[in-house]
């Protein structure tokens, strides 16, 4: 059991290296324990593209190392926190998203321009501006759960993003979509700024049609398929 969530851990990080999100050996994906002794998180020292199953550990909601080899990344409270404030969430990814950062210091809204980001607005992305500095206590990483409140995403200003989900795919997919949503809206705003955009109500419509459960299955084995070399 835990080696299938380890395996899918692994796999959602290597995808977020494919995607680009990595930056050296920074940035995280976690699940939850389903026996509730924390969760099951990236080990530290590694990049995204370089984890397998048995850098996946276990951490405990108090920072410990309760299994697996390797240390613990010290902004573990980004995964306890938000997953002790939402029971309905599974998985927690934290990268330093290179496009979201660089858009998000822009403070302009994220347009619904193209499909990725009608799975985020409207409203606008929820934003943590507190700090820019590392999470590193329960204390920062409560205040930063309060700020995704029950979306699934958040900016954090001048150093990256937070998404989640109620399962590893869809956790690790809301990050790859809010990265490239970003980059449209970024693109567009290079090229003299977007001049029209999706009503709120098609927004919402395309939500559903183009983010279902079942599309986002089909867009993570994609990725998986497209990272063991078939394509
Ligand atoms: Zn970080």
């Amino acid at each position: 059991m835990s080696r299938d969530l380890r395996e899918q851990v692994a796999l959602g990080c290597r995808i977020l290296g494919a995607e680009d999100q990595g930056d050296f050996v920074w940035g995280h994906v976690s699940a939850r324990d389903p026996d509730g002794r924390g969760v099951w998180m990236k080990a530290s020292t590694y990049g995204f593209e370089e984890i397998g199953a048995d850098q996946v550990i276990l951490v405990s909601w108090d920072g410990e190392v309760l299994e697996g080899e390797g240390r613990r990344h010290i902004e573990y409270p980004i995964h306890t926190e938000l997953m002790r404030a939402r029971p309905d969430v599974a998985c927690v990814v934290h990268t330093h998203a290179p496009w979201a950062t660089a858009f998000a210091s822009t403070h302009e809204p994220l347009r619904p321009i193209s499909h990725e980001a009608t799975l985020f607005v409207p409203p606008d992305v929820a934003r943590f501006t507190k700090t820019g500095d590392l999470i590193t206590s329960a204390e920062l990483g409560r205040d930063l759960a309060g700020a995704v409140g029950d979306r699934n995403a958040a900016f954090m200003l001048h150093h990256g993003i937070v998404t989640c989900g109620g399962d590893v795919r869809t956790g690790v997919m809301t990050a790859v979509l809010l990265e490239r949503a970003c980059r449209t809206n970024a693109r567009a705003a290079a090229a003299g700024g977007p001049k029209s955009w999706s009503s709120d109500e098609e927004a919402l419509s395309k939500r559903g049609r183009c983010w279902s459960p079942q599309l986002l299955e089909q867009a993570w084995d994609y990725l998986a398929r497209r990272l063991a070399g078939g394509l």
